[in-house]
């Protein structure tokens, strides 16, 4: 099932690339297996799938411990401070920062676990009081202030669009996290291939307004806790 399940995103995401001209290569797959077992993750790895997102460290660490490395693992939920540890010995890429208090504690895990960590910060491009991520007021100093981390690679934005059936005001969400990104390289000099956005439900949309890595779990796996 997922393998078809696949077959027809992929197909999903060509068809929107080919609609603004852009290459289905620059669009990542992070296939979210959030609630399910091991053995899905499997399933996915067996259909193709490079890149397994999982939003909770506790849960990630469970199935780390039986798929280990034949995967890459992305961290795309919340981050608490007391997790980052863990974290950082699963993860290749976290989607979620989203303070300078959360970037002092990975910069200093980092430099523990002698490493350096790919990240992406979370942008609160709805206003809805419910998400994560830094307000795009405050973007720029959270940016300068990752920038002093020498330990973690700031690589793009991350966010999560509105809930809502309004495809107006999905794509606004889009389109603002692009136009942030694209201020940030402009203002300090520094390339930022990455936008993380896009999910089961507007992932069309995210690519049509530049998405390079879009996390899809239920398009793949079926609705969670079915
Ligand atoms: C669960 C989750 C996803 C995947 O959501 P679907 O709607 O199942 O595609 C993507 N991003 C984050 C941060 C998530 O928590």
């Amino acid at each position: 099932m997922v393998k078809k399940n696949l077959s027809l995103v992929k197909e999903r995401i060509a068809a929107a690339c080919e609609r603004v001209g852009r290459e289905a290569s620059e669009v990542g797959i992070v296939a979210v297996t959030k609630t399910h077992p091991p053995d899905v993750v499997r399933q996915a790895i067996d259909a193709g799938i490079e890149t397994i997102g999982e939003n909770r460290v506790q849960e990630a660490e469970a199935k780390y411990a039986e798929i280990g490395d034949a995967c890459k693992w992305h961290l795309v939920g919340h981050l608490q401070r007391n997790k980052v540890k863990k974290a950082l010995e699963i993860f290749e890429m976290i989607h979620s920062l989203d303070s300078a208090r959360l970037a002092d504690e990975i910069e200093k895990e980092a430099v523990k676990q002698s490493k350096s960590i790919p990240c992406l910060i979370e942008v609160n491009t709805s206003g809805e009081q419910s998400k994560f991520g830094v307000a795009p007021d405050n973007l720029a100093h959270l940016v300068a202030h990752v920038f002093k981390c020498e330990h973690i690679k700031l690589v793009g934005l991350m966010t999560i669009g509105p809930l809502t059936d309004d495809q107006v005001a999905i794509r606004k969400s889009f389109s603002r996290l692009r136009t942030l990104r694209d201020r940030i390289e402009n203002v300090f000099g520094h390339y930022l291939p990455h936008l993380s956005m896009g999910m089961s439900d507007d992932f069309e949309i995210a690519i049509e307004e530049g998405a390079t890595l879009v996390r899809l779990g239920r398009v793949l796996f079926g609705p969670r806790g079915a």
